[in-house]
């Protein structure tokens, strides 16, 4: 990195932003540029100074790298502060609301910190003798326990790693529960339009014909359609409650008798499990199978890929089915692991297994502190302060965003708006850029794919009132700026690092190496 004779370097602009920032770094105050960190290391140079190693025996028979590795050198501090840098320039939930509808982006209490740190579960290993174990396999059961209660269901699998993978979980065990009845023939797996593309990648994945059923003009399954599409070569349906519209499928119930009465299975994606928890048990509602996101419900961090868990609640026809291993508490208290080797002819159906051992642990431990820490009630207070709140945004923002399903009563625990009146030449993404210039991570934009431009807001209940007001604010003056079609709107954000990426390319063509550039 060179300086110029001036001493003063034009700095990096923002695309679509005229004026350059004035700063010799290229630095806006404590908003630190930071180029990659193969620009500001090289291979030539090195932070760490080892002692020249012994002549040896030569142990890596042959596997020695022939070439250099070609990372940069870096000293320590160099590399902190890299690291540092760009974690500041992450939005997160603990610096804000963070309004991705759908995601249950809620605060983590740090009491679960607290509690998956303690060493008996932090460091525990998944092939330690059972009985050294008891008090995290205790963890595990009892997490169960609490899941099949609150919905209603028989069993449970606790082993899925995420939402989509509990899917996968949930359709093999209808899959492992035709087979048993000689109906393996039956393909179809029926998926409302509305759905979560994990719901039809997930049918598809596990060899099924997947077949979209309509929504009704209010934003509900078209349960007219759905019912009359059933029939002998149907497996399941799979249909989300709360539906990703923000709306409660009343008509679930009558969806599940005639699913059941036609010999399909009724899979229901959990994902929306917040708005309803403590209130509305899933198995009361017919289903045989459903995902939690523990990661979106029972708080536990989650965004930037970091670890999720996906337990499925299995209705009695299916608990045969579940895969191993799983806990069981015996008589005299003690906890079981039911593995292969145990489980015998006590466990012929398990179709096998989802993961090599139990599951996320450090998710469970935090979950079931959120859950013992909250209580039933509180649980409860959970899913309709969620409501609240989203409500609370629908209603503040109808008057200017479009909001195709607020005539039909009140939401759930997310707010839907969609692109309908903004001006000519200003969609969705204009608002979502304008609303990172005010500080706030945007929404989900553009699903459910129903909604022509939406935007999906999900406040959930951590949010304070005067917290849902601040957001509030933003985005009513980002929206009328796009009503009015300030033409500024149009190159937002001007506050951000980058502004617009060409996101298409990134994603069809990502560059995940680096590659040394050309000398200028
Ligand atoms: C988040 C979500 C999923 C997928 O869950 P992951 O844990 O991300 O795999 C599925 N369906 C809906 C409706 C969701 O919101």
């Amino acid at each position: 990195m060179s300086i110029n004779q001036s001493g003063w370097r034009p700095a990096m602009t923002a695309a679509g932003d005229a004026a350059p920032s004035l700063t010799f770094t290229g630095n806006r105050a404590l908003m630190l540029e930071e180029a990659l960190i193969f620009e500001i290391g090289d291979s030539e140079t090195t932070g760490v100074d080892l002692a020249d190693t012994l002549v040896g025996e030569d142990r890596l028979a042959g596997l020695a790298r022939a070439t250099p590795i070609g990372l940069p050198g870096l000293s320590e501090p160099e590399t902190v502060r890299h690291y540092t840098r760009l974690s500041r320039q992450n939005y997160a939930i603990d610096l804000g609301l963070f309004p991705l509808g759908s995601c249950t982006m809620k605060h983590n209490p740090r009491l679960n910190e607290k509690v998956a740190r303690l060493p008996g579960f932090a460091d525990v290993h998944p092939l330690a003798p059972v009985d050294t174990v008891q008090g995290a396999l205790g963890v595990i059961n009892e997490l169960a326990v609490w899941l099949i209660k609150l919905t209603g269901m028989h069993g449970v699998a606790m082993s899925p790693k995420a939402g989509a993978h509990g899917e996968l979980c949930g359709i093999l065990c209808i899959k492992a529960a035709l087979e048993k009845r000689g109906e393996g023939h039956r393909k179809v797996i029926l998926v409302p339009e509305s759905a979560h593309g994990t719901n039809p990648a997930t049918a598809a994945f596990a060899g099924f014909t997947v077949e979209d059923i309509p929504a009704t003009p209010d934003g509900r399954v078209d349960t007219d359609a759905l019912k009359a599409r059933l029939g002998p070569d149907v497996a399941a349906v799979m249909i989300t409650n709360p539906n990703t519209c923000g709306l409660f499928e009343r008509d679930l119930k009558a969806i599940s008798d005639a699913v059941h009465a036609a010999g399909g299975y009724v899979y229901c994606d959990g994902a929306n499990f917040n708005a309803i928890v403590g209130r509305v048990r899933p198995g009361d509602l017919g289903v045989d199978a459903m995902h939690i996101n523990l990661h979106k419900t029972f708080s536990t961090p989650h965004g930037g890929g970091g670890p999720g868990s996906g337990p499925v609640v299995l209705s009695k026809a299916l608990s045969p089915f579940g895969p191993l291993p799983f806990t069981a508490r015996m008589a005299d208290g003690h906890i079981q692991l039911i593995e292969e080797e145990t489980a015998g002819d006590d466990h012929p159906d398990t179709f096998g297994r989802m993961t090599a051992f139990h599951g996320q642990m450090g998710m469970f431990t935090r979950a079931l502190t959120y859950i013992l820490s909250h209580g039933a009630d509180g649980l409860k207070q959970v899913a309709e302060d969620a409501v609240l709140n989203a409500n609370y945004v629908l209603r503040s923002l109808e008057d200017v965003l479009d909001a195709p399903f607020a005539g039909a009563g009140p939401c759930m625990h997310e707010a839907l708006f969609s692109d309908a009146n903004l001006a000519d030449g200003f969609s969705t993404l204009d608002v979502a850029k304008g609303l990172i210039d005010e500080g706030f991570h945007p929404m989900t934009v553009y699903f459910p794919l129903v909604v022509h431009g939406a935007m999906l807001v999900e406040p959930t209940e951590t949010e304070s009132k005067a917290a849902l007001d601040q957001f509030i604010g933003a985005l009513r003056s980002v929206a009328e700026r796009a009503k009015a079609g300030d033409p500024a709107l149009k190159s937002a954000p001007h506050f951000a690092p980058r502004a617009r990426l060409d996101e298409t390319l990134a994603a069809r063509k990502p560059v995940l190496v680096w590659k040394e550039r050309p000398a200028a």
